[in-house]
Order: C-alpha cells, then structure tokens, then sequence
C-alpha cells in the first residue's frame, strides 16, 4: 500500500484523541535532508521495526570503530540522539576534533573525560587557578574515589616536576584561566609530555585536557595546539545567549566510545531541546557574537588599564598581560588573527586588601542597581555584559586564606562583555567608578 493511502487509512480509522498522540511524526517525512533548520528531536524512545533492528541498535551503541560509519539506529535518548548527534558532529568539525560527545553541563562534560581517563590511585596535575565547581569536584569527592588532585602554577611549566609521579595519567586546566585570565602554554606542554611519555606503555601515558570555555573555539583550538582533548562549558559563549546549559568534550575515537558509556551510565545527557538551541543559534552566531566582544573587550580593557581607580587588568590582549606573548601564539580566531576572548579581570585600588575588597563590593553593588548594560550576576558569554566577584561568588569554595595560592585576588572582579555598544558600556563602568 502507498505511504499516502496507508496514512489515509490511519486518518479515517483512529480518532483524533488518538492522533493527537501519534500524530503524523510516524512519517518518512521525519528525515533531516530538507529542512534548512533541523527539527527539535523530541523524543526519549524511538521505534525499531524488529527486535532484529533493535539488536543492531544496542550492537552498534558505544562501538565507534566496528560500526561508526553505518546510519544510527536510535534506541534511546540517552544513548543519542539526531539533535545531539549533530551537535557532536559540529563541534568536532570546529576544534578539528576526531570526535565529540556532549553533556548536560561544563561539569558534566569534566567530570566525563576525567571520569574515562582516572581510576583508583591515579593522579591528576592541574593549574592551581580553575573554575569553583571544578575546585569542589577535585576537593570534595575525588579523595573518595582515591584519586589524587596536584594543583600547581602551570605558567611556569617547570613546576609539574615538582608533583609528577607514575602515577600521573592527566594534567587538567583552563586557559585562559578563571577568573585570573592565567595563560597555559599548551605547545610548550606538548613537548615537555610528549617526553615523558616515551617512557611509558600505552595505559599510562599522560593526557593533557584544556578547559576551552573562555576562549570558545572561535578564539582557540586547544588540539590544534597539543591537547588530547578540549573541554567546554556549551552554558557559557558557544551558546552564547544564556538559555540552556551544555557541556562537550572534544577528541580522539579511542575514547568516544569510553565517553559514552560513561554519559549512559552516569547520566547526565545533554537536554535534546538545549542541543537544538546551540545548534540552531548557539553555533551558527559564535563569530558573529565573538569578533564584537573581542572588539570591544579589547577598547574596556584600556579603558580600565588606563583608569586611576584601577590597580591592575589581566586581559591576554593587553601588552601587560603577563603571558601576551604566548597568547598571542593561540588565542588564534578562524581565519588567523589574534582573539584575546572576552573575558576581562580586574582590581581596585586600595589602601589596605580590606579597602581593595571594600571598593570592588561598592562598584558591582552600584553597578547592579544603577548600571543598564552590566548585569551582576554568574555565567559569561552571554549576550549582555555579566559582571561578578569570584571570591564571595563562582569561586567561594575557596576559603579566604587559599584564596592567594589559588590565584584568586580578595577584591578581584571578572567582567563578561557581551554584544551592546561598546561606547554604552565604557559610560557606564566610567560613571560607575566615580563611586569609588
Ligand atoms: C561555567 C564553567 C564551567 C562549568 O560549566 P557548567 O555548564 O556551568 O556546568 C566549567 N569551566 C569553566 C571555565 C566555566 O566557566
């Protein structure tokens, strides 16, 4: 019978009751080759038309190698699905990745890959300068599993002597780092492990993983650069309008098919409606959106630089920025030029570190009631300008007297330009100062 008149036998025979619920989605139709935007794939389960096709399914799951090029059989959201899969599919292309699988969150994608990559009695080197949550994951339940956590000053790569083991199987950070804008020089990095693993069997070798949420692939391509793998927060600019949380981790196969295992067991699946949203605006805007916060990132920071109230900036596209240099060797955008990113840290002057942290809370406090294009508030790379102050926010698993060792200033603040005009923002930070 021909698809149309079985669909017009289905029509006359069920109820409408009935076809709300089925609808017409049970369609050759629901294939992705002519929509110019991909739909949203909605559903947890799908169809196997034999318990045959079924077994393929689960046979193909998680087997990258053996069945990796054959059209997916989808099982279950959790397993994967087309909005994700495109996702992953896009994300690897960009950061020139073997392969990418997503997560629910930036946490989710970092607790995956170090998940796949550390066992029982195992040791992780990581920047003494990272991300709170990170922090916590490392402090709060890595000592549980046995799994030892070595932060040391990554700007001088020197220092991973200090802590190395045989034991070291993965040295973690962020760079640019936050909130501290702490460069890593991941070439440099490549070389000095590429040593030490010559060294060792294939089980052991050591596994360099880049946090890449500050820089976003736009501005930075850690594999590009001698990572094994890139990490990202999807929450913060490559999805870049602050509607829906996602994290990936980018590659090589051998580990896609440990990843997701891992995500199937462990949980924490990217939302398909979230993959979506970064597929459909998150990706196709990210140059777009960059190369304006660039820009304008580029004039704040001066600003500030230049500005009496102000102790100091670290913004990798200033002169002063303590390692320009290197950042300047990969903080590299698509089509060759320097993109130092959008993200900008800063302290006041002040008489004592008191006073210092006194006069960063008076300047976000005035800021969150008066200013019209900063927000106080979390999160980066997000359409409107976020402004915070990592030590009493995204960074107070960090008690005050660690504060220093972790790179973290009492009265430090981290700006996040987003796309408004940037000559609106500069008035508002200039009249904001002026309550200092
Ligand atoms: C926000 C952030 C994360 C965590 O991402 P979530 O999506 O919030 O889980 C990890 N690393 C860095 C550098 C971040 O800024």
């Amino acid at each position: 019978m021909a698809e149309k008149d079985k669909q017009k036998e289905l029509d006359s025979k069920y109820s409408m009751d009935t076809h709300l619920i089925y609808g017409k989605n049970v369609s050759n139709k629901w294939d992705y080759s002519h929509h110019v935007t991909a739909p949203i794939s909605s559903s947890t389960t799908f169809r196997l038309d034999s318990v045959a096709r079924g077994a393929e399914g689960f046979m193909q799951f998680a087997q990258t190698e053996a069945h990796g090029d054959e059209d997916p059989i989808f099982i279950y959201d959790r397993l994967g699905e087309p909005n994700k899969d495109m996702l992953e599919e896009n994300l690897a292309y960009i950061e020139k990745g073997e392969m990418a699988v997503t997560f629910a969150t930036g946490m989710g994608a970092i607790s995956g890959v170090l998940g796949v990559l550390t066992k029982s009695g195992d040791e992780i080197i990581t920047h003494t300068t990272l991300y709170g949550c990170t922090i916590s994951l490392f402090n709060n339940w890595y000592p549980r599993l046995n799994i030892k956590v070595n932060p040391v000053d990554l700007t001088n790569l020197e220092n991973i002597n200090t802590v190395l083991t045989e034991n070291t199987k993965v040295i973690y950070f962020e760079t640019p780092a936050n909130p501290n804008m702490d460069v890593i020089n991941i070439i440099e990095l490549r070389k000095i492990v590429d040593e030490i693993n010559k060294n060792r069997t294939e089980e052991n070798i050591i596994t360099i993983v880049v946090d890449n949420t500050f820089a976003t692939s736009f501005s930075q391509r850690p594999i590009e650069l001698g990572a094994d793998f890139s990490v990202h927060s999807l929450t913060k600019g490559m999805g870049g309008f602050g509607t829906d949380m996602g994290g990936a981790v980018i590659g090589k196969n051998k580990y896609r098919d440990a990843l997701l295992l891992y995500r199937k067991d462990f949980g924490a699946v990217l939302n398909t409606k979230s993959a979506w949203a970064i597929l459909t605006y998150g990706l196709p805007s990210l140059a777009l959106r960059q190369k304006h916060q660039i820009q304008s990132s580029i004039k704040i920071a001066e600003f500030l630089e230049n500005h009496p109230k102000v102790e100091f900036v670290r913004y990798p596209g200033l002169k002063s920025h303590p390692q320009h240099k290197i950042a300047k060797l990969q903080m590299i955008d698509f089509y060759g030029n320097f993109a130092p990113g959008s993200l900008i840290y800063f302290t006041l002057k002040g008489n004592t570190p008191e006073e210092t942290k006194e006069n960063g809370r008076k300047l976000m406090d005035y800021i969150a009631e008066n200013a019209y294009t900063m927000t106080l508030a979390v999160s980066l790379g997000h359409t409107r300008t976020l402004i915070e102050h990592p030590a009493s926010m995204t960074h107070s698993v960090v008690p005050a007297d660690k504060l220093e060792e972790r790179g973290i200033d009492a009265g430090g603040v981290r700006l996040a330009i987003g796309i408004e005009n940037v000559d609106d923002i500069l008035r508002d930070l200039e009249d904001s100062l002026k309550v200092i």
